[in-house]
């Protein structure tokens, strides 16, 4: 599934190529997504220049002469510049055209969705997919001491666990399964502990790994870059080297230590039991 990371290399692996351009011509080829595409939507943006490719959370949002393009790529989508002429694949199921040049959305799992948000309908930030989001996690909004007191603030009184709060996404947006082990592992902080019970100096170290991993997960993404515009790769799909992450009984990277493997509301943690003493 297309993480925070992904969503962003995406975002960089499309914005040069279209930013600036006018959409001559959309076709829907299957709109039945995780919201139906709206009928009318290729009459919408037809003639509409897309002046920049925003993002908020995992949404990407393409911001056209008239209103918003709310795009996110579900369990399974990919975004791609291809030539106008390079042929269909199964699975494309929204194509935007600007002259020669094409913005496929390919999703065999149909989780994606491509939503119209105009601008009569005030701003972006307050669709109610978005007004909801946390913090975003590379922004002003949540570096240094502002990230910190965020997941101090937030945590106060949660008998849930640290991954658990990150993951619910109130604190910080866009922490996933992956990158939470990874932070939590880069914090020294054990995945199991009370979110209620960190204290400033744990949530302090935690804002932080969260910002490192996911810049470095980013970076790991940038070599993939050329990917968005080549009919044969497999673009916005990336694994940075991790340390925890899918590494059960190897050794710590830090320590030697055996990693950890336990399930945590049905889903993986990985962690250093020497690293992450609760
Ligand atoms: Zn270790």
């Amino acid at each position: 599934m297309p993480e925070l990371p992904e969503v962003e290399v995406t975002r960089l692996g499309i914005k040069p190529h279209l930013e600036g351009r006018q959409i001559t011509h959309v076709d829907v080829i299957d709109g039945r997504l995780r919201w139906p595409v709206l009928r009318g939507l290729p009459k919408i943006l037809m003639g509409q220049r897309l002046d920049v490719i925003e993002r908020r959370g995992k949404y990407l949002l393409l911001k056209m002469t008239n209103g918003y393009l709310i795009i996110h790529l579900g369990m399974t989508g990919v975004l791609r510049v291809l030539a106008q002429k390079d042929p269909l694949k199964p699975h494309d199921r929204v194509v935007i055209h600007f002259d020669q040049l094409t913005l496929r959305l390919h999703d065999p799992r149909k989780f994606g969705a491509v939503l119209w948000h105009p601008a009569t309908k005030g701003d972006v930030l307050h669709h109610p997919l978005i007004q909801k989001l946390g913090p975003e996690p590379l922004a002003e909004e949540f570096a240094g001491q502002l990230g910190a007191t965020r997941l101090y603030q937030y945590s106060r009184k949660r008998s849930i666990s640290v991954k658990a709060f990150l993951l619910a996404g109130q604190a910080v947006v866009g922490v996933g399964n992956i990158y939470c082990s990874e932070s939590l592992f880069e914090a020294g902080i054990h995945p199991g502990v009370s979110a209620g019970k960190l204290t400033k100096a744990q949530c302090e170290r935690l804002a932080h790994a969260v910002r490192t991993i996911l810049k470095r997960a980013i970076a790991a993404g940038g070599s993939s870059l050329r990917d968005f515009v080549d009919a044969h790769g497999e673009p916005g799909y990336f694994m940075m080297q991790t340390k925890v992450y899918d590494r059960a009984n190897e050794p710590c990277r830090v320590c030697k230590t055996p990693i950890r493997q336990i399930t945590q509301n049905l889903r993986s943690t990985y962690y250093c039991p020497q690293c992450q003493k609760r």
